[in-house]
């Protein structure tokens, strides 16, 4: 069954302000710019819109395939070769527009094309009746062909409302069977391709954080730090947005309770390279309409 009508407007002027906003954020990546600084213009961006983030802006590096932001601390600048993610999720009411595009400051025009034909080739594909396994069969022959690793332990989402991560689950390798897509739902397809292994395993770097349940706490800056996410109806927020000074020791806290969980950087091996696209969609009765195109 297709979203209400309210439902369906705000799915798709979420996905306008978030193309738009990752079009203009994707001319900022330059050499010699900063991290910090262009992370949080292109966050403002979406405010600017009237829009909220559904999470922080994700902008990861080279063998980063995703889960990396800038810290409030952050001293790196964009460099000649690097490969950068910048994954942006926008929305209106809980209604979440979920896109990325690879930005290459070097050489490695085919391992864009790559996770980018990926991505066009799945989204022909969507319509009632296709299984997520086809799906994930026309991604990785896309990225194999042209001589790249889709990264195997990462995949589209199903989005629902003021969250991220729902069935279906979209592979970006061949699968048998897998969920049979109905006319309604709503998923992000997220092609990555790498030079490296094809698998991503968790850095020690943590910068994203998200509340998973509502318990009494008592340590006051884990309280203080509770309060200041609440408005986020349980969406990822940044370790940035909420540095006061206390807010490590507060995240312990919240971690060890099992109020807070934590997304590590997701990475391939050291020295890879991966590219990474992503669009949502909404199936429709013959095919889908693509909110962030
Ligand atoms: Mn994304
Ligand atoms: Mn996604």
């Amino acid at each position: 069954m297709m979203p209400d009508e309210d439902a369906l407007s705000y799915y798709c002027d979420a996905g306008k302000i978030a193309s738009a906003v990752l079009e203009k954020g994707s001319s900022l990546i330059k050499i010699g710019n900063q991290v910090l600084e262009i992370v949080e213009s292109i966050e403002q961006m979406v405010e600017d819109q009237g829009a909220g983030l559904a999470f922080p802006l994700n902008l990861s590096f080279n063998e980063d395939a995703a889960h990396d932001t800038a810290s409030s601390e952050e001293q790196r600048i964009f460099s000649g070769g690097d490969v950068v993610k910048l994954d942006l999720g926008v929305h209106l009411e809980g209604y979440i527009a979920d896109t990325a595009v690879t930005i290459d400051l070097g050489d490695n025009a085919l391992l864009l094309e790559a996770s980018e034909a990926a991505l066009t080739n799945a989204i022909e594909m969507v319509k009632p009746g296709v299984t997520s396994g086809a799906l994930g069969r026309i991604i990785q022959h896309e990225i194999e062909a042209r001589g790249y690793h889709p990264i195997t332990n990462l995949t589209g989402h199903g989005l629902a409302r003021y969250s991220i991560h729902t069935p279906p689950s979209i592979p970006n390798i061949s699968y048998q069977g897998g969920a049979i897509l109905e006319e309604g739902m709503v998923f992000a397809i997220e092609p990555f391709a790498s030079t490296g292994s094809g698998r991503v395993s968790e850095k020690r770097r943590i910068e994203i954080f998200q509340q998973t349940a509502v318990k009494p706490v008592r340590l006051p800056s884990a309280r203080k730090l509770l309060e200041s996410v609440r408005k986020r109806h349980g969406m990822p927020f940044a370790r940035r947005w909420v540095g006061d000074g206390k807010q490590d020791l507060a995240l312990a806290s919240l971690i060890n309770q099992g109020i807070v969980r934590s997304y590590p950087v997701l990475s391939d091996v050291p020295g890879s390279l991966v590219s990474q696209h992503e669009h949502t969609v909404i199936v429709t009765s013959d095919g889908c309409i693509v909110t962030t195109a």
